[in-house]
């Protein structure tokens, strides 16, 4: 029985102690009709199988129970006449039902202990990647910057070098191509770091009194051209929360509206539409960002806005600014998502699916509180006859 119940010469010694200290408890709980004399010894058994290597005690206390309970009849049923044998099992059935409960809580426990332990650990491992990522999507986008500063110089000074202003020389192309590339590249530099500040709560909006008419005019005037190369049209009706005056950072809203804008212009095929509308809530201002693109579908709607996600074929996307279809490096959007909920607000799409041929459009909703002061103490301070100028109004 022994060696069918242990693996490995070495525990067999133990083993024998092991059943002497069961059978002696089995005796105390029998004679006290108190089943918990066993508990102890089978905790222990629990911990010592669950911790250890596998297989290296023996293969689940519960496994070893049923063992020795089968054993243990055929030892009886051996030695005593029918009637005393049946009398045993009567007697220390109970004791067995008890143990293997009191066995299957305590393995339970501690694999769950166990399995938490672990979880802890992974989270802890997955923070430190986080971090990591953080920290190196900083690092570079920093260091990258000095390089492109040296090559924008450079190409300042061939320009200036070789070209009479207006002139249009053999070498204005070549340069205007470095001119391109370097934009682009410090855009997306320029990305990286807002991405590293927001997720690093370190960006500091600059409170201003504004109108969002005033900054939807700016930006439809400046998106124009871009929408006439697509032969696209984009609207602005001036709803009521557009004409109320609210505290925002000016340049922060105007970057994270025209991310959605250039998005609904790249995902909306020539000739569609854009429309910027909203309206005004109770406490909030809500604009809503509305085209008749390729759309989006649901089960990517909250993956758009995590960083690096890009939907549909990555090998397909190129990396033009209005170009139908043409991806970046997919941080708009979380950059976007970032701004608005350092304001204080919230930003979510809504699209019924993604069809490229029957286009059924995306509402990018944005929800602005409405602020009537700005709600930095220094900032409040600077606008204050301003604000009582108005309230009393
Ligand atoms: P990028 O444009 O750099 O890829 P974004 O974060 O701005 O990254 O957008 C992420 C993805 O969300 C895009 O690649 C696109 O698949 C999807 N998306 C964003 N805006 C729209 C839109 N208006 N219509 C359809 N898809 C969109």
């Amino acid at each position: 029985m022994l060696q069918y119940l242990a693996r490995g010469a070495g525990v067999r010694e133990s083993l024998r102690d092991e059943l002497e200290r069961f059978y002696d408890a089995i005796q105390q709980a029998v004679d006290t009709g108190n089943p918990e004399w066993l508990d102890p010894l089978l905790n222990s058994w629990a911990d010592a199988q669950t911790e250890s290597e596998p297989g290296v005690i023996m293969s689940g206390t519960s496994a070893f129970l049923a063992e020795l309970l089968l054993e243990s009849q055929r030892f009886w049923t051996e030695t005593f006449q029918e009637q005393e044998s049946l009398e045993i099992v009567g007697a220390l059935l109970p004791l067995f039902t008890h143990a293997f409960e009191q066995t299957a809580k305590r393995e339970l426990t501690t694999r769950m202990t166990g399995m938490q332990r672990e979880l802890e650990n992974i989270r802890t491992t997955l923070a430190q990647v986080e971090k990591s990522k953080a920290d190196f999507i900083s690092v570079a986008a920093h260091e990258l910057r000095t390089p492109l500063t040296l090559i924008e110089g450079y190409a300042a000074m061939i320009r200036d070098a070789f070209e009479e202003p207006g002139s249009g020389g053999t070498t204005t192309p070549l340069v205007d191509g470095i001119d391109n590339g370097t934009r682009r590249l410090r855009e997306i530099i320029d990305d990286m770091i807002d991405v590293s500040l927001l997720e690093n709560g370190l960006m500091a909006l600059n409170y201003q009194p504004l109108w969002l008419n005033g900054l939807f005019r700016t930006l439809a005037a400046e998106l124009s051209q871009s929408v006439q190369v697509r032969n696209q049209r984009l609207d602005f009706s001036e709803f009521s929360g557009s004409q109320e005056l609210t505290f925002g950072d000016p340049e922060r809203l105007f970057q994270a509206f025209r991310n959605l804008l250039t998005n609904a212009i790249k995902f909306t095929p020539d000739g569609g539409r854009i429309l910027i509308d909203g309206r005004l809530l109770p406490g909030f201002i809500e604009v809503t960002i509305k085209d008749t693109g390729i759309g989006i579908d649901p089960e990517d709607q909250m993956r758009i806005f995590q960083k690096f996600a890009q939907v549909g074929d990555v090998q397909l996307h190129s990396s033009g600014k209005i170009k139908y279809k043409g991806g970046g490096p997919g941080l708009g959007l979380p950059i976007t998502k970032g701004l608005i909920e350092a304001h204080g607000g919230s930003i979510w799409v809504e699209s019924e699916f993604y069809d490229e041929v029957r286009c059924p459009g995306s509402t990018f909703h944005v929800l602005l509180p409405h602020r009537r002061e700005p709600p930095d103490p220094v900032a409040q301070k600077s606008f204050q006859s301003m604000i009582e100028q108005r309230q009393s109004a």
